[in-house]
């Protein structure tokens, strides 16, 4: 069997009747419907000459083992937000199923380096908040200590919840051991944005992920009654926060692809007949460039003191979540962008504005690089998420002459001999 891009397409449309319903995929991690799609996998792989297993935090790992140890690794993740769509990590699994099928067809059984195939554990956090959970184990970046005490929505530990699936907490840390050998990783994803879709491409070469810079943001002034403070007595909270609101967008707009969003705003006392006293704003900050971001971070801070003093106000900042851009490794980013331009014609670089797993596999010091399929509307969790299936088709085109680009390069980098 050659490569078959169709038959990436028929294993979604599979998982997708298995695992969805009228609204959407329900593959969320740890559920039944989650271990139903990893089984549904297991039975896609029963007939070919791989190994299987699950890593101590709960990563599907199958393995056709070549005549090299090094490994290419390629991924995905088979979780979904509750009421997700029927792309959005479930094609980095099938894509990868499929390249590993060529492989396996074409070296009969044994390819000149490893293959294996990656689904991560809970890459979405949507029950529980953490995300990249099973691939922060991987890279050892993991907080499973803080983490394993978080509770869903029903008030499940993450720890009960992992445990019942066969994987106890404490075991985590073990999936580091996954990374011998590894050698590069591969993710095909969908856009989840319009970038690709506005410029009429059907792929895109993922640079990295953006760093983010999230942070509480407090303005303080005073309540007093609507009725009775003259305009020009007020210290209002909210007309600094609002002024700040706006300023983002020059902030960010300065830079390419640089974002800024303050998502909540919250007045106290929030009544129509008080001045706002207190209004509590919550920002995030994503860039590729290190020196942007924190550039942004800094105007920001500025934009908002010079606000709160225009108001009569005071502000305060407190960090509450912040992680460095990763940049993907430049020698795959060179073949990946060789793959699209063979598949596509055009091979545009972008960056990615979600985290992603990739990311994680990068911080672990592993060459990675991701692929991006457009995304219609650029919509994504939600059951409307949508590609073109010929854009799909592409997309696992280009993930195989990716992978057999990475293969080689692998082989040369470990002083191989250079397969014909
Ligand atoms: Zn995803």
């Amino acid at each position: 069997m050659s490569l078959d891009p169709k038959r990436t397409i028929a294993d979604l449309k599979e998982l997708r009747a298995l695992t969805g319903d009228d609204n959407g995929a329900q593959r969320l991690a740890w559920t039944d419907t989650w271990l139903k799609a990893r089984e549904w996998f297991q039975s896609k792989i029963k007939h070919l000459p791989v190994e299987h297993h699950y890593d101590a935090a709960g990563n599907s790992w199958t393995t056709l083992r070549g005549a090299s140890e090094k490994a290419l690794i390629l991924g995905g993740h088979l979780d979904s937000v509750p009421n997700g769509g029927w792309l959005d990590g479930s094609l980095g699994v099938t894509a990868s199923l499929e390249v590993l099928r060529h492989f396996a067809e074409e070296y009969a059984g044994r390819p000149p380096v490893t293959v294996r195939v990656v689904d991560w554990a809970d890459e979405e956090g949507a029950r529980f908040g953490r995300s990249l959970l099973g691939s922060s184990a991987f890279a050892g970046t993991s907080s499973i200590a803080s983490d394993r005490v978080r509770t869903d929505k029903d008030g499940i530990r993450l720890e009960d919840a992992v445990a019942r699936c066969g994987f106890p907490v404490d075991s985590f840390p073990e999936a580091t051991r996954e990374r011998n050998n590894a050698a590069a990783y591969l993710e095909l994803h969908i856009e989840q944005g319009p970038v690709l879709e506005r410029m009429e491409l059907p792929l895109g070469v993922v640079l990295g992920t953006k760093g983010v810079e999230r942070h509480a943001i407090t303005f303080f002034g005073q309540e007093a009654h609507s009725g009775s403070t003259p305009m020009d007595a007020r210290h209002d909270a909210l007309a600094a926060a609002a002024k700040l609101a706006l300023e983002i967008r020059a902030i960010a707009g300065k830079h390419k692809d640089a974002v800024c969003t303050i998502g909540s705003v919250k007045t106290f006392p929030g009544i129509v007949t008080a001045v706002v006293g207190r209004c509590e704003t919550a920002l995030d900050q994503r860039d590729l460039d290190a020196h942007i971001l924190a550039r942004m971070y800094r105007e920001a801070q500025e934009a908002s003191r010079r606000f709160a003093q225009e108001e009569k106000c005071t502000v305060e900042w407190s960090r509450i979540w912040s992680i460095e851009p990763i940049a993907f490794h430049p020698a795959l980013l060179g073949f990946c962008e060789e793959a699209v331009r063979e598949t596509a014609g055009v091979a545009h670089r972008l960056p990615s504005g979600p985290l992603h797993d990739a990311a994680e596999v990068a911080r672990a010091g592993i060459p990675a690089v991701m692929m991006f399929v457009q995304s219609l509307g650029g919509i994504s969790h939600n059951k409307i998420e949508d590609s073109k299936e010929e854009h799909l088709e592409m997309g696992v085109l280009a993930l195989d002459r990716l992978a057999a680009k990475t293969a080689r390069w692998i082989l040369e980098s470990s002083g191989s001999p250079r397969h014909p």
